[in-house]
């Protein structure tokens, strides 16, 4: 094999088959043949023109794969051999920058967002920086961990938004055992974070959703660690959570999409000393019902977290791999490089429903 078949966004909502070079491997880099690559939020968002990154390139940075072929030096410096299964981190990191070097490696100087997997430009050699493709190139800063044999690619791709779950409920609000953690938004996301939460040791866990489109993904909510899911269309969540708890939320994680109103909510949840993590997008400035004069009243902390990172990334393979929570049964779609497209608007909300997690496993 000499080429991969590989899909390029071109422009908004023209994703291309190509069929792409496959690259040496030198010393230093190394070839994944990818096996399975999940999808989240920003792949609608990149598909429709949302976001803006530079056109053309291939889309895709929830890779799972095995090591095609690897360099002497980059097998040493991963610990990995050919063969192996890995997930790949969307970010690269050059590991001697002062972001690098205190853990931030989403900063760093000489990669940043522009070389994150996924929104590299094709037309840069190799052009094989997605998942959306048979293989994808891992340049010398890549990250890669290592995935359990027990796990499936395809639950396996779960890394990314387990990881989110685990950074933005656990670790980034400190997450204290007994807490009472509000998380609003029902998704792939929401539901990680109920299961980080759970596992974190929380005392008590209310996930949150909106209408008919959300009832499917509040009725799973307690298989992956809710003691309660309210439907904010016929239920107030701010009375809910004290009926059930005599109080409010230590914790208040926000990983809704276009739902202005959601910080607005995640103060009146807040206890006072709370802290609330703000880790969805609105696609707006406008925050109706919120109060800024209840964050002095409450001393709230409002963090905001972006990404995930190498350690949160291992302790959900890890969470993944013990079977504890049905992540393997989660209500997802799966397509091969044919079926993207439909998939990919789906998500954006045209056309099918969507499923609560996609994932694309290129043929
Ligand atoms: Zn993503
Ligand atoms: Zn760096």
């Amino acid at each position: 094999m000499t080429t991969a078949r590989a899909l390029v966004l071109e422009a908004p909502r023209t994703l291309v088959a190509r069929d792409l070079a496959l690259p040496e491997i030198g010393d230093d880099d190394a070839l994944l043949r990818v096996e399975a690559c999940g999808l989240c939020g920003t792949d609608h968002e990149e598909y429709t023109g949302q976001l803006f990154p530079g056109y053309a390139f291939v889309p895709g940075h929830e890779s799972v794969g095995v090591v095609e072929a690897v360099g002497g030096a980059a097998a040493r410096r991963w610990n990995v051999r050919t063969g192996q299964r890995v997930a790949v981190e969307v970010f690269l990191s050059c590991g001697v920058c002062a972001a690098c070097r205190a853990g931030t490696y989403r900063r760093c100087e000489r990669h940043g967002l522009r070389d994150m997997y996924g929104f590299v430009p094709v037309d840069r050699a190799p052009g094989l920086w997605g998942g959306y493709a048979q293989f994808q190139y891992l340049a010398p800063d890549s990250l890669l961990l290592p995935v359990p044999d027990s796990l499936d690619s395809v639950t396996a791709t779960m890394f990314n938004p387990l990881g989110a779950g685990i950074r933005w409920a656990v670790t980034v609000p400190d997450l204290q055992p007994g807490a009472v953690v509000a998380i609003l938004g029902p998704g792939v996301r929401g539901l990680s974070a109920a299961a980080a939460a759970r596992e974190a040791g929380a005392g008590f866990v209310m996930v949150t959703g909106l209408g008919a489109r959300d009832a499917e993904r509040l009725a799973l909510a307690r298989d992956f660690g809710a003691d309660l899911a309210v439907d904010i269309g016929t239920d107030d969540p701010v009375r809910a959570l004290r009926d059930a708890t005599g109080g409010s939320a230590d914790i208040v994680v926000d990983v809704t999409a276009k739902a202005p109103a959601a910080l607005g909510q995640a103060v009146l949840l807040a206890r006072a000393g709370g802290t609330i993590v703000l880790a969805g997008t609105r696609g707006t400035p406008e925050t109706p019902g919120f109060d800024p004069d209840l964050v002095v009243y409450k001393e709230l902390r409002i963090l905001g977290a972006l990404g995930v990172d190498a350690d949160a990334y291992r302790a959900a393979l890890d969470l993944l791999a013990t079977g504890k929570y049905p992540f393997a049964e989660l209500p997802r779609r799966v397509v091969d490089l044919d079926g993207v497209d439909a998939l990919v608007r789906a998500m954006a909300g045209e056309g099918d429903a969507p499923p609560v997690h996609g994932v694309v496993v290129p043929r």
